[in-house]
């Protein structure tokens, strides 16, 4: 895999460090550390700094419900190393996913149009996220949209462009409510494959955008 030339915001690293990122959020920006030692670094730079500001804060003594908390927090798995031990990959339709969604279940592909599938990726303990595998053919533009909230989408094969810059895969593309419209075109002779995440529901504002947006409901 080529080293990655898009990344996410530092505030986006910044939430992944501090356990603010949402399930499906996370997910996919630890799809993206997989790939990316410059991210990998900036992540473990906000950690030690977090780490660091704790250190000199005075002490004061820790209350058992926070302690338990913490343990509770840890047994459900929402607190997980960023690197855990080697885990069975999964492939779908012969593309072998990243190490981190090797505990994801991922449904059936299904047809919005005969250029674009899309399958729902249920996160352990976090099944209600709004997560997503898109294939794309080359060719297909996606529907005009804006965001609300944070949107997070990583290339895992192939290539497309939205008139912003140029994604190939390990890229991650980062869009919020600031980015008005954004309409991926499919660059590459194959099939595009992009693991995407939404804080909130999509605003569509083409016709294929308001038949596409109920049937993904991301
Ligand atoms: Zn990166």
């Amino acid at each position: 895999m080529s080293n990655p030339r898009q990344h996410p915001g530092d505030e986006t690293l910044l939430r992944h460090a501090t356990g603010n990122l949402g399930a499906g959020l996370r997910l996919v920006v630890d799809v993206h550390l997989e790939s990316c030692p410059h991210c990998r670094e900036r992540v473990r730079l906000f950690e030690a700094a977090g780490g660091a500001l704790l250190e000199r804060l005075p002490p004061a003594p820790v209350s058992p419900a926070l302690i338990e908390a913490v343990f509770a927090r840890v047994d459900s798995g929402a607190a997980r190393p960023l690197r855990g031990p080697a885990r069975r990959r999964q492939s779908v339709d012969g593309f072998a996913l990243p190490a981190a969604m090797a505990d994801c279940a991922i449904g059936p592909w299904r047809f919005v149009h005969p250029k674009l599938r899309w399958a729902r990726v249920a996160v352990p303990g976090a099944p209600r996220e709004r997560v997503i595998l898109l294939k794309i053919a080359p060719g297909f533009s996606a529907p005009e949209h804006g965001h609300r909230g944070l949107e997070l989408t990583q290339v895992l094969y192939g290539a497309f462009s939205d008139g912003r810059g140029f994604y190939g895969p390990g890229d991650l593309v980062e869009a919020d409510d600031e980015v008005e419209h954004h309409e991926p075109r499919v660059t590459s002779d194959g099939d595009c494959l992009c693991l995407a995440a939404a804080e909130r529901p999509l605003r569509f504002n083409s016709l294929l955008g308001r038949l596409v947006q109920p049937l993904i409901g991301i």
